[in-house]
């Protein structure tokens, strides 16, 4: 807890970015001091000690690029990234969602998740919950089995935690 208290305090809060009246929040301080990015990347670990045979982590672009290999190296696991349309090569499965304005979509490699497969999603941060949402809805039309959507940083008032009907959880909340 107190690993955590530290943490939140080291994490950067950005008024009116990326426009205004927003207060964006900044995970790459945490980062930049070596020790607090060990021990968010423990505490990564012990949240998804709770949620045994993790099979697979899936890493949001783009900042759960920089947890999840991480947590999939301690786990012994593969890591799999899911981006946003048009970066991947290959053979691709696609999932498009809702935005404020318009729709946007998010890809993963046909072959990288299989059937059953235990998975953990993970993001730096949960906000209106649309680009989680799309997550799991693509990793659905692969039958992967959910078993956590992970989250560093919950945005409380947004209540994105409601629009995602599998186990979630998030280390640090905002209101
Ligand atoms: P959502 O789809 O509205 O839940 O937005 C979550 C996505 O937008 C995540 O991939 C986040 O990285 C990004 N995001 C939204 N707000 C912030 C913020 O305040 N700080 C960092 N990333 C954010």
């Amino acid at each position: 807890a107190d690993r955590l208290s530290r943490i939140r305090n080291t994490l950067g809060a950005i008024p009116d970015f990326p426009k205004a009246g927003i207060l964006f929040r900044d995970i790459f301080p945490v980062l930049r001091d070596a020790e607090v990015f060990k021990d968010l990347n423990e505490e990564i670990f012990e949240a998804s000690k709770s949620y045994p045979d993790v099979e697979c982590v899936v890493g949001l672009e783009s900042r759960g690029f920089l947890f999840g290999p991480i947590l999939a190296q301690k786990l012994s696991v593969p890591f799999v990234p899911i981006r946003k349309k048009g970066k991947l090569p290959g053979e691709l499965i696609s999932q498009t969602y809702e935005l404020e304005y318009g729709t946007d979509c998010c890809e993963i490699q046909k072959g990288s998740v299989s059937k059953g497969q235990k998975v953990l999603i993970i993001d730096d941060l949960l906000a209106t919950g649309g680009t989680m949402k799309a997550a799991c809805d693509l990793l659905e039309k692969l039958e992967a089995d959910i078993v956590l959507c992970l989250c560093i940083i919950e945005l409380t008032g947004l209540k994105g935690k409601s629009k995602i009907d599998k186990p979630f959880k998030s280390l640090i909340t905002f209101d």
